[in-house]
């Protein structure tokens, strides 16, 4: 099958694409320029055969995905933008998701008859009622939704217009096939938490780092003086979330798909990085590195309960192996 995806030049991006081209998919990899499309080329040059790529220069144009979704069998929906470094909450954030998602839906709905299925990346942060803080003891599922909105979002100046488009996108897809009960095609969503782990070989820009993995990068590059706090203390291996967009895809239950591989503090990662024998002792921020947060927060990656393990088969809460943090560490530290 061919299938288009969104974002593919990302670090979920690149991990999502491999994990497709290695099951043997043909894939359409939507960039926003040339430069990004002979990018994602070379770093799947081994499928070489398997890619074509398409330029979408901008995801919130009226009908920017109905020439890409012609003949495609399939949409992962990925484009959004990941960032807290924004200066306009809804130019920079809440319009390119929301549009984007929207744009899709409708391009597949009119242009695109072959497509069964669409698998949108969405996020916890759709889930997750931010305002409560961590809630000990409460169990996060994927009936839950995050309930802010789109005056919230746009008005915020708390960090919250990122989960808040993640939000509104979301629900977007979901209205839309409310709305449109006609349409051929399923929804699923992947509902990750905090995706951590290696970037795809050949894919890593180290002034391009994603947002997830700059948050760990700053823990070794010597530019803070403070661990500061873990917000969301749970994370999820990328290669789990790549492989649940495409097992996501093949599967006959579509639906919400929260994700949740263990728990971690920003201490353990500086921890971590200064135990690892790299030489990295002297860029770990000094201060707070050595108070157990995790004491005080309790168990929050049991408190996580969602993807259903009858699709990834290994049961609820993939793989939370200590191991992929130290191979990351080593994978970034290697690059430059
Ligand atoms: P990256 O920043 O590495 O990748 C984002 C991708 O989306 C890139 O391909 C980027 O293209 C594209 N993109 C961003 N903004 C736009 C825009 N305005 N128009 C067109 N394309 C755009 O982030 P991640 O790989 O971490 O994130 C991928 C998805 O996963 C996002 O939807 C994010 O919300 C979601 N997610 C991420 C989590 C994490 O911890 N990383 C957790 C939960 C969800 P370009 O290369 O051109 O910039």
């Amino acid at each position: 099958p061919l299938l288009l995806i969104t974002g593919a030049s990302g670090f979920i991006g690149s991990q999502t694409v491999a994990a497709f081209l290695r099951h043997g998919y043909r894939v359409r990899l939507a960039g926003r320029n040339e430069s990004t499309c002979s990018r994602m080329q070379s770093t799947h040059k081994a499928h070489a055969a398997q890619i074509e790529t398409t330029i979408v220069p901008d995801i919130t144009n009226p009908g920017a995905f109905d020439t890409a979704v012609k003949g495609v069998d399939g949409v992962i929906h990925m484009a959004s933008p990941f960032t807290h470094k924004i200066e306009d909450n809804e130019r920079d954030l809440i319009i390119p998701a929301v549009k984007g998602t929207e744009g899709i839906l409708q391009s597949v709905y009119r242009f695109a008859p072959g497509v069964k299925r669409i698998v949108l990346t969405s996020s916890f942060a759709a889930i997750n009622d931010f305002s409560k803080g961590l809630r000990p003891g409460h169990v996060y599922e994927e009936t839950q939704w995050n309930p802010i909105t789109y005056q919230e979002a746009k008005e915020d100046s708390k960090g919250l217009a990122y989960p808040g488009s993640k939000t509104l996108a979301e629900r977007a897809a979901w209205d839309f096939l409310k709305s449109n009960p006609d349409a051929k095609f399923s929804l699923s969503t992947i509902n990750p938490v905090m995706v951590y782990g290696p970037p795809f070989p050949g894919s890593l820009s180290i002034s391009h780092l994603g947002e997830s993995t700059s948050q760990i990068y700053d823990l070794m590059n010597g530019s803070l003086d403070d661990v500061g706090p873990t917000r969301m203390p749970v994370f999820v291996d990328v290669r789990d979330v790549a492989e649940a967009h495409r097992l996501a895809f093949e599967t006959d239950q579509p639906g919400r798909f929260a994700m949740c591989g263990g728990e971690f503090t920003r201490e353990e990662i500086c921890r971590l990085f200064r135990d690892s024998g790299l030489g990295l002792e002297g860029r770990v921020p000094k201060n707070g590195v050595d108070k157990d947060a995790k004491v005080e927060q309790g168990n929050f990656g049991d408190q996580v309960q969602g993807f259903r393990g009858d699709v990834l088969g290994n049961g609820q809460g993939v793989s939370g192996n200590g191991a992929y943090e130290v191979e990351f560490a080593m994978t970034v530290v290697a690059e430059p």
